[in-house]
């Protein structure tokens, strides 16, 4: 791959990390004019905007709005997009193996492939569990919850096992999109939901969960998973729930891939790297994102797409920087607050200690993410979607009213 006098910048995962650091390079003249060529190498034909994936279950978005194919988001700029799973990498010898048995060799390397589900040792968890991840766990959860619907039956139930942010997001929406016809657990082994949020953000979900009538059961430990229910753990007590649908958000780990490199790596199995995101070994190497942990830092960065995209601009600028032999600068996290939709239209916003919810809360929510999207193209698309839907809803909310005027000024008439 290497061509003579150009310099090559190999960028694995098309995620918030590597997408994001390869579009930022893009700006750079010399990525512009050909003297750096920028390949981006990625499994999927779609990228995927994971936090407004709770959208596509009540339908409030469509597919094409938060996962446009790669194609159609890097047409008209320089970057090579190669469609493979990544199955080796060599940092010796800077080599890169794809599972079609094509290599790739690089200059420099932007290492941005996430992580994978943590999968605890729990019996029935593999087999009976659902996932909500990637695309195709959301096809797999709408085909679920298509034939849930069809069943025409009353008192189904969905255990969610896990009281993170996607427990909770996920409990909100799913209570919202089968009303009545199910009742929603949400299990968590901890005293709390939300752990490392702020109260308000805490409290408005507490809210949000206790108005869907979501089932809290904390302090409570998964113990087997059977085809339709869940034995719990509650203090000392054993419990066997029946459950209809059971799905597993409890967690990431490092991939395997990641832990055969042979760098500096935490305990948890992430990627060390220094301020300036780059391997400890291999000065040449960034990692970001979900797979990568700032040594010497006391407290580790969240696994958040807020932190692989500003990474990504981090990165874009100090590869730029190393090419051309200046500084380059230390990453600083600036944590600009948390979003969380609770519910069909509804989100908490908590941004500087200021707090909003509902319905506001979701509108802006979803602002702030339309303007996070990847390309300007794309933004504009889904932003003029948005702007139309809320014109039809102005627009019905309108009629609605006058005609509740006119029904009471004829009913009026009547009764005089
Ligand atoms: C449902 C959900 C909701 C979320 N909501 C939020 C939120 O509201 N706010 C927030 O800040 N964060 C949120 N997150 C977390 C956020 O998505 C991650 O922190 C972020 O995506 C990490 O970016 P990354 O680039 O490290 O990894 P990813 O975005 O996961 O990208 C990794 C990419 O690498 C590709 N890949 C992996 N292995 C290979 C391989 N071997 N070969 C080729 N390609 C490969 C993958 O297909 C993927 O495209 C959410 C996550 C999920 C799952």
């Amino acid at each position: 791959m290497n061509t003579k006098n150009s310099i090559n910048i190999c960028v694995l995962g098309g995620g918030f990390s590597g997408l994001y650091t390869a579009l930022y390079l893009c700006s750079h003249p010399q990525v512009k004019s050909g003297k750096w060529k920028i390949t981006l190498v990625e499994k999927n034909d779609n990228f995927l905007f994971t936090p407004l994936l709770y959208e596509l279950i009540t339908g409030e978005l469509q597919r094409w709005e938060i996962a446009p194919t790669y194609q159609k988001l890097l047409l008209g700029t320089p970057i090579k997009f190669c469609q493979q799973i990544v199955k080796k990498i060599d940092l010796e010898n800077r080599s890169i193996a794809l599972e079609n048995n094509d290599s790739l060799s690089y200059n420099y390397l932007v290492l941005g492939l996430g992580t994978q589900n943590y999968w605890a040792d729990i019996p029935g968890l593999k087999h009976h569990a659902l996932t909500f991840r990637t695309l195709r766990d959301l096809e797999k959860l709408q085909a679920n919850i298509n034939y849930l619907e069809s069943l025409d039956r009353q008192h189904l139930r969905v255990a969610i096992i896990g009281g993170g942010p996607n427990g909770v997001e996920l409990s909100c929406k799913l209570a919202d999109r089968l009303e009545k016809q199910a009742e929603v657990l949400l299990i968590d082994r901890g005293n709390q939901i939300l752990k490392g949020f702020s109260k308000g953000v805490r409290n408005a979900s507490y809210r949000a969960l206790g108005s869907r009538r979501v089932q809290l059961y904390l302090n409570t430990n998964v113990e087997e998973i059977k085809e339709n229910y869940v034995i719990l753990n509650h203090g000392e007590q054993k419990i066997n729930v029946s459950v209809d649908m059971v799905i597993w958000v409890a967690g990431t780990q490092s991939k395997p891939l990641i832990n055969s490199l042979n760098c500096q790596q935490s305990n948890s199995g992430k990627l060390l790297v220094n301020r300036r995101l780059q391997l400890i070994e291999y000065p040449e190497v960034f990692a970001l994102g979900d797979l990568a942990q700032i040594s010497n830092k006391n407290k580790s960065l969240p696994g958040t797409a807020q932190v692989a995209y500003q990474q990504a601009s981090c990165a874009a600028k100090n590869i730029a920087a190393i090419i051309q032999g200046k500084p380059l600068k230390a990453f600083k996290y600036l944590h600009l607050g948390d979003m969380l939709t609770l519910g069909r239209r509804t989100a908490i916003i908590s941004s500087y200690g200021i707090n909003i919810s509902g319905q506001l809360g979701g509108m802006m929510r979803r602002l702030a993410y339309i303007f996070r999207l990847p390309t300007m193209r794309h933004r504009l698309q889904v932003l003029k979607n948005f702007v139309q839907k809320i014109g039809l809803r102005i627009r019905s909310v309108f009629r609605s009213i006058v005609t509740n005027l006119l029904g009471r000024k004829s009913s009026r008439k009547y009764s005089k």
